[in-house]
């Protein structure tokens, strides 16, 4: 279907939650006909399934074991600026030898480096930000001047146009503890700088979940809104519809999840995940091992290195007996798609709150850090398809906690709005991205664009 010009390079920063929706959108572009090209590093190539995507090595400077290989966040950062604006011009070199010359790069948010490639060779530059519209435009403030990081003590509550009134545990880590998460805030600072540079500053999100916000900076903030970049083929439950793409970077044991949600009842299943990161205390492990036992549910939990993190994993696994089933990692849309599925117990990453809300699924958030509590609370105050439980004094979210969002969102008062607004939100989220919906026309606008070439 590569009958026209224009030839898009796509840029994911190799980590899962950045993978996924790159890899989305460079599909969908191929879907559309155009020539798109994954450009991953050495280290995450092998876990690249694709079939009219084409996929590119470039190179971060840590071949052999990629982030974990450097020595520090910011030590890897400042390689990858270096290293891989030099093996992705390479790259774009490469290209005009042959009939399909780029003319686009569309880069992760954590890659700012990238324009100044595009820029080099006077081609197209386009920004896909892997955040809420509403996260995002909490940097957009911060460059804007209406927001400072580190926080003004007297800045509390936020109010903002477009956002609801942010209190102190409701804000993302990088504002609420800056100094924790400076190589990245640095970077993506960088970008918010010069966003107005770019041709298209895209986000994975779509216009209906964030309203307020895209009305209240409309005119004055050039978003144009993609997603959910979450595969089609779950969202209309036909698992077995497309199973060529993927990029997951670890082997899941999905067909044991598989085999083991088929046995049980509609709906009867917690599925319990935190993200890629393994950034999970043994403390908060145990709670919510604990509060999960005493739900009486069956749950599957993704947790890697399970052993190690909590005090007595066998006598756990004993007393649960087949009620419950760990695994270090499974395919999360899979399992989310299974029938046997009810209730997402999720760290709120933005992906997985995308993809618990484009499957229909009641949730309960439990944030770590990140952009994890403002996501957890719109889910529950927004959205309005679940709960998030509330951190104890100790700082971790307790058993009992745990028990009563479960309890509630599975079997409480108001679980069938959860349900019903949940599936309200699934069906949105499909319109969005249906022919004629908002996110696919912003991406077949941009689409008639590149095709023009230049
Ligand atoms: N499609 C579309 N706009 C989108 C996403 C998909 O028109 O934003 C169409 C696509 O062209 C194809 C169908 O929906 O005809 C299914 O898309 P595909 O399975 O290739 O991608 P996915 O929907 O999983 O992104
Ligand atoms: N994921 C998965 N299997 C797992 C756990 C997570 O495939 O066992 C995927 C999940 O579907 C999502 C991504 O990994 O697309 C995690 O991204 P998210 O933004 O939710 O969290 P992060 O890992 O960045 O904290």
């Amino acid at each position: 279907m590569e009958n026209q010009k224009g030839h898009v390079l796509v840029l994911p920063y190799p980590a899962q939650g950045h993978i996924n929706p790159l890899l989305q959108f460079a599909k969908r572009l191929a879907s559309k006909g155009l020539r798109a090209t994954l450009a991953t590093t050495h280290y995450t190539i092998g876990s690249i399934k694709a079939e009219r995507v084409h996929v590119e090595p470039i190179s971060d400077g840590f071949d052999e074991g990629g982030y974990k290989q450097a020595p520090s966040t910011q030590a890897y950062v400042e390689s990858f600026r270096r290293v891989g604006s030099k093996t992705l011009s390479e790259l774009i070199s490469k290209s005009y030898e042959t009939e399909h010359p780029v003319n686009c790069i569309v880069y992760d948010s954590l890659l700012p480096w990238a324009l100044d490639v595009a820029k080099t060779f006077g081609i197209y530059a386009a920004v896909l930000l892997t955040n809420s519209a509403s996260v995002c435009s909490l940097f957009w403030y911060i460059h804007q001047g209406r927001l400072t990081s580190p926080l003004c003590p007297d800045a509390l509550p936020i109010v903002l146009p477009g956002l609801p009134l942010l209190e102190f545990s409701d804000l993302p880590s990088f504002l609420a503890y800056p100094e924790s998460q400076s190589a990245y805030l640095a970077l993506i600072m960088e970008k918010f700088a010069r966003l107005e540079e770019n041709d298209w500053v895209f986000c994975n999100s779509f216009e209906e979940l964030e309203a307020e916000l895209v009305k209240a900076l409309f005119g004055i903030w050039p978003l144009a809104m993609v997603g959910p970049l979450v595969p089609s083929a779950y969202v209309d439950r036909q698992i077995d519809g497309d199973t060529s793409y993927g990029g997951s970077l670890w082997n899941p044991t999905s067909d044991q999840c598989s085999r083991w949600l088929d046995k049980r009842p509609l709906g009867s299943v917690i599925y319990v995940s935190f993200g890629s990161m393994g950034n999970i205390s043994s403390d908060q492990v145990e709670e919510i091992a604990f509060g999960l036992k005493a739900t009486n549910k069956h749950f599957i939990w993704v947790l890697k290195d399970f052993e190690h993190k909590l005090k007595s994993p066998i006598q756990f696994l004993d007393s649960i007996q087949n009620r419950g089933l760990v695994v270090e990692w499974c395919d999360q849309l899979e399992v989310l798609a299974h029938r046997a599925v009810g209730c997402f117990v999720t760290h709120c990453g933005w992906n997985s709150t995308l993809e618990g809300l484009s499957l229909g699924m009641p949730m309960v958030g439990v944030p770590l850090w990140s952009d994890q509590a403002t996501n957890a609370k719109f889910l529950e105050e927004k959205w309005r398809v679940g709960l998030r439980a509330r951190k104890g004094e100790q700082g971790t979210v307790t058993r009992e906690e745990v028990e009563m969002c479960v309890r509630e969102v599975v079997e409480g008062e108001r679980s069938e709005e959860f349900k019903k607004n949940a599936l309200n939100w699934k069906d949105r989220a499909k319109r969005a991205v249906s022919k004629g919906g908002s996110s696919d026309k912003n991406l077949g606008e941009f689409v008639a664009k590149i095709r023009e070439g230049g």
